[in-house]
C-alpha cells in the first residue's frame, strides 16, 4: 500500500510500505481526506517528526477491519480519529491537562497517520462522524478542536470585540468560532488579499492588510484608541506576536495560538501597567465531540476554507512545496486517498 513518509528535513517520500497489523483492540481504517497542518509543514521545515512516520493527523475514515476485541465499531462506520493519544494516568492528565502529558503519543506524528492507504488505530480514539457531516468537512475536526479548546481558554464573552492576526486555517476557524459565540465585532489582519476576501465572506467585520496600512491605526479609529478585548494570534511569527501587546485593550486578553520558532520580544511594561492576559492554548482533545457537534448542527461550516484537494501522489509538489512558497493563498490543502 501506499504511505507518505517522513524521512527527515525536506524528505517526504510517497513510499510502498507493508500493510498494518491489527492489535486486538486496533481498528483498521481506509482514510479519505487528510489535511496538511502547519505542524506537518514545520517538520517539512524543521525536521522534529520521528523519521519513517507515516504523517497526516487531521483526517476521516471509513472503518475496514476491527481487532478481535473491539465491539463497538464495524466495517463500514465512518469516523474521525483524535490526533492524541495521552497516557491518562500522569498528573496532567489526571487533573484532565491532556495536551500537557508526559507521556504522550501523537497520530501522524509519533505514529502512523492518515496519508496512506491504511493505518491502524487504537479503538479508543475514535468518534462516530454522523451522516450529515461529509469526510472532507470530517478533516476539519481536528483543527477546530483546537480553536474551540483555545476559546473555552480565553473565556470569549458576548460583544467582545476580537482582533485576529493571520488568517490560515486557525485564523479563519477563530473567526467562525468568535462569530459563533457572538463577538461584536471580529475584525481580521492578514497580509494575503485571497485571505482576507475569505475573511470577508466568511463574516468578518473588518478586514485589514498591515502592508498596506498601519493595524494599530486602522484599530484605533474603530474602537476608539482602545484596542481589541481579545487578540487572536495565528501568525507564528515574531513581530505581529509582539505587536499584540499595543493592539489589545487595557485588561484585555492576547490568546496566542499561531506556533513561534525564534523568541518573541514581550512588552511586560504595557503588560503590567495594563493587567494584560496573556493566555496560550496548545491542541485539542476533550473538545472533539464539541467540534462534531458544531459542524452537524451546521453552526460551523469548514468547507469554504477547503482550498484545494489533490491525490496522495503530489503530496510534495501541490502540497508541501506549495504551502511553503511564499506566494501561496491557499487555507486548507486536503489530500484525497
Ligand atoms: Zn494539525
Ligand atoms: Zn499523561
Amino acid at each position: 500500500m501506499r504511505a507518505a513518509v517522513f524521512e527527515g528535513t525536506r524528505e517526504i517520500h510517497v513510499r510502498d510500505v507493508p500493510e498494518p497489523t491489527l492489535g486486538p483492540h486496533d481498528v483498521l481504517l481506509k482514510p479519505m481526506y487528510v489535511g496538511i497542518c502547519g505542524t506537518d509543514l514545520n517538520a517539512w521545515q524543521y525536521g522534529m517528526f520521528e523519521s519513517g512516520v507515516t504523517i497526516g493527523h487531521e483526517f476521516s475514515g471509513e472503518v475496514k477491519e476491527v481487532g478481535r476485541d473491539v465491539t463497538k465499531w464495524s466495517r463500514g462506520d465512518r469516523v474521525v480519529p483524535n490526533s492524541l493519544l495521552p497516557c491518562g494516568e500522569c498528573g496532567y492528565c489526571v487533573k484532565k491537562r491532556y495536551s500537557l502529558c508526559s507521556d504522550m503519543q501523537m497520530v501522524g506524528i509519533s505514529m502512523n497517520g492518515g496519508m496512506a492507504d491504511l493505518v491502524s488505530v487504537p479503538e479508543g480514539i475514535l468518534y462516530r462522524l454522523p451522516k450529515s457531516v461529509d469526510y472532507r468537512k470530517g478533516a476539519m475536526i481536528e483543527p477546530l478542536a483546537v480553536v474551540t479548546r483555545a476559546f473555552d481558554r480565553a473565556q470569549l464573552e458576548k460583544g467582545t470585540t476580537v482582533l485576529i492576526l493571520g488568517a490560515g486555517t486557525i485564523g479563519l476557524l477563530s473567526l467562525l468560532v468568535a462569530k459563533d459565540r457572538h463577538a461584536g465585532r471580529v475584525i481580521v489582519s492578514e497580509v494575503k488579499p485571497a485571505r482576507l476576501n475569505l475573511a470577508k465572506s466568511l463574516g468578518a467585520d473588518d478586514t485589514v492588510n498591515p502592508l498596506e496600512e498601519s493595524l494599530s491605526l486602522r484599530l484605533e479609529s474603530m474602537t476608539g484608541a482602545q484596542g481589541a478585548d481579545i487578540v487572536v494570534e495565528c501568525t507564528g511569527a515574531p513581530g505581529p506576536s509582539s505587536e499584540t501587546f499595543k493592539l489589545v485593550r487595557r485588561g484585555g486578553t492576547i490568546l496566542v495560538l499561531g506556533i513561534c520558532e525564534a523568541p518573541v520580544e514581550a512588552d511586560f511594561m504595557t503588560g503590567v501597567l495594563n493587567e494584560l492576559n496573556l493566555q496560550f492554548s496548545y491542541l485539542g482533545y476533550a473538545e472533539f465531540p464539541k467540534a462534531i457537534q458544531l459542524v452537524n448542527s451546521g453552526r460551523i461550516n469548514p468547507a469554504p476554507l477547503i482550498t484545494r484537494v489533490i491525490p496522495l501522489e503530489r503530496v510534495v509538489e501541490d502540497g508541501f512545496e506549495l504551502l511553503t512558497s511564499p506566494s501561496c493563498s491557499d487555507v486548507k490543502v486536503l489530500i484525497q486517498i
